[in-house]
């Protein structure tokens, strides 16, 4: 049994070297040839001055390089920091500092926000290993290419002129002042991944997550998802997150499977995978769903694909949504549900039992799931067991309120369970809006304006009032054909609401956004719309 999940590449590679385990811009790479790439760069970042306890922040985009890099500390006993190099430069350099990274690495060389980041902070001077000091510049081709004409442009081919993938990465300056962590022999003790959390109810927190979680999500993930070898796995969600990491990118290479990476969502990139690679699962996120549709339209006859798993996670599902995807792929789409703090799943559902509802499914095997509610069988979830994180890093007060002395981590989501033990998230406890002294909760009221044909997504938040009274505004993303009348739009979703929601549920504002602001997960940003909100309201 794997202790370490550098244990998971090493297994597989003794058991099959020559299966494929990931594929990029149309080349694959082997579990041997990732075994071996994983000790090159675990001996690279050793000779950098890395050691067992400090942090190494990987800055980057789905791409082998950044797996490796993720490996490769695990073998050195290092906690991968995961950022997303799509993320701005003030909340990396955040990271950075919070983290306390001994060395930051980038995978510049196929991810032009990457290199961005790595030119800003005096990067591109790393050494190999076997030889060459420091100060050898390894990746000047990719950055005159990024320089001439943007990543953007490279043609896959020439991305990096056929060079190993594995390679193309660069290390910043070592930092003298970083600090050491106790490191421990127990899995279950021994940080693995520092992850920050989306944001959404206010500043990230970093999550520090034990080889023991991860490797509980991977075998947890590859079981319900039924994975094999010669399953050919989507690998579109970010996995400087958790859900990209442990259940997609883990889950997959635990049962030896091959993972498909794509940096970024896009419909065509989606169709040509599902045509050329034979897709057999794909895990997103709702919003990559609503793309889909927005893009296709309504299907007539579902596509025709080799898949037997489609799975949405991360946020809402929304039942129209659900319905309309599941006549496009001519499969059930199952739902899931998890936070970071929980590595992440914590439910989830049944292959053999797809729901025709929005349900997020049963708590997964092995964890204790728990409603902490007055009597009403509505309230907090709270969860229990090997997925629950260690902590957040720095933040002890924070932590001790997050899981009691029981191991119980709240969720801070509202939920409840159907007869036989379905459960079903109401929403966010934070996200909760006191209107004339009823509740509302934001996802009755998107659900509702989501049902109409026009709209593609819509996000609703509270803001505050005079008198500590909270006001619903609804924000809306409407489908392109009616760019032309938003006016009319705009009454008609006034009127399709109020047939439908109590008088008190009513936005008392729609504004429409051609985009919703997201994070590179998919998920909409509701700090910054409230914040907007707030800002009109004045
Ligand atoms: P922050 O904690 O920084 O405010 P965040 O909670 O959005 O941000 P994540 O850990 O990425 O950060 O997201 C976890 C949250 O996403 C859950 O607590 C829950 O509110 C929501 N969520 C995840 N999956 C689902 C789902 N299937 N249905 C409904 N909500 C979901
Ligand atoms: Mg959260």
């Amino acid at each position: 049994l794997p202790a370490r999940i550098s244990d998971i590449p090493r297994l597989r590679a003794e058991a099959a070297p020559d299966a494929p385990a990931l594929s990029e811009d149309g080349r694959i790479v082997t579990y041997g040839e990732l075994a071996a790439a994983m000790d090159a760069a675990a001996a690279r970042l050793r000779a950098l001055g890395v050691r067992a306890g400090d942090r190494v922040m990987i800055v980057g985009e789905n791409s082998v390089a950044q797996i490796t890099l993720i490996f490769a500390c695990a073998a050195i006993d290092a906690w991968a920091v995961n950022v997303n190099a799509r993320l701005s430069e003030r909340e990396v350099d955040q990271f950075r500092d919070h983290s306390g990274a001994r060395l930051l690495v980038y995978t510049d060389a196929v991810s032009s926000e990457a290199a961005g980041h790595a030119r800003r902070h005096g990067a591109g001077v790393a050494g190999r290993t076997g030889g060459a000091s420091p100060g050898t510049d390894t990746r000047s081709t990719s950055h005159e290419l990024a320089e001439a004409c943007g990543a953007e442009c490279l043609s896959p081919g020439a991305r990096r002129g056929g060079a190993p993938a594995v390679e193309a990465w660069t290390a910043g300056p070592l930092s003298q002042a970083a600090v050491q962590e106790p490191v421990f022999a127990d899995g279950a003790r021994q940080a693995a991944a520092l992850i920050y959390t989306t944001g959404t109810t206010g500043l990230s927190k970093g999550v520090m997550l034990s080889h023991r979680n991860l490797l509980f999500i991977a075998a947890v993930s590859s079981a319900l998802r039924g994975l094999a070898p010669g399953d050919r796995v989507y690998g579109v969600l970010p996995i400087s997150h958790v859900y990209g990491l442990a259940s997609v990118m883990l889950g997959t290479l635990y049962a030896g499977a091959c993972l498909y990476l794509q940096p970024r969502f896009s419909v065509e990139a989606l169709l040509r995978a599902l045509r050329h690679d034979r897709l057999t699962i794909v895990q997103g996120v709702p919003a990559m769903y609503a793309r889909l549709l927005e893009t296709l339209g309504g299907a007539e006859t579902p596509l025709a694909t080799d898949l037997r798993f489609a799975y949405a996670g991360g946020s809402p599902l929304d039942p129209l949504l659900k319905r309309q995807v599941e006549k496009l792929l001519g499969q059930p789409l199952h739902n899931g549900y998890g936070m970071t703090e929980s590595s992440p799943t914590i439910s989830q559902t049944r292959l053999d039992a797809p729901r025709d509802d929005t349900s997020v499914g049963y708590a997964i095997p092995g964890i204790e799931v728990r409603i902490d509610d007055g009597g009403d069988g509505v309230g907090e979830l709270l969860v229990r067991g090997p997925n629950v994180m260690l902590g957040y890093y720095k933040e002890p007060a924070l932590t001790a309120a997050a899981i009691d002395a029981d191991g119980w981590l709240r969720t801070g989501d509202v939920a409840r369970r159907d007869g036989d033990g379905a459960l079903f998230i109401v929403g966010r406890a934070k996200e909760l809006i006191i209107h004339s002294g009823f509740n509302v909760y934001p996802l009755e009221v998107e659900t509702v304006l989501n049902a109409h044909p026009d709209v593609v997504q819509s996000a609703v938040v509270g803001i505050g009032v005079a008198n500590g009274e909270e006001e619903v505004i609804a924000f809306v993303e409407p489908h392109p054909r009616r760019k032309g009348d938003a006016a009319e739009l705009l009454e008609e979703l006034r009127a399709h609401a109020a047939s439908r929601l109590a008088h008190y549920k009513c936005p008392a504002r729609i504004i429409m956004m051609e985009a919703l602001p997201a994070a590179a997960t998919g998920k909409i940003l509701k700090g910054r719309l409230r914040q907007m909100a707030q800002e009109m309201a004045q």
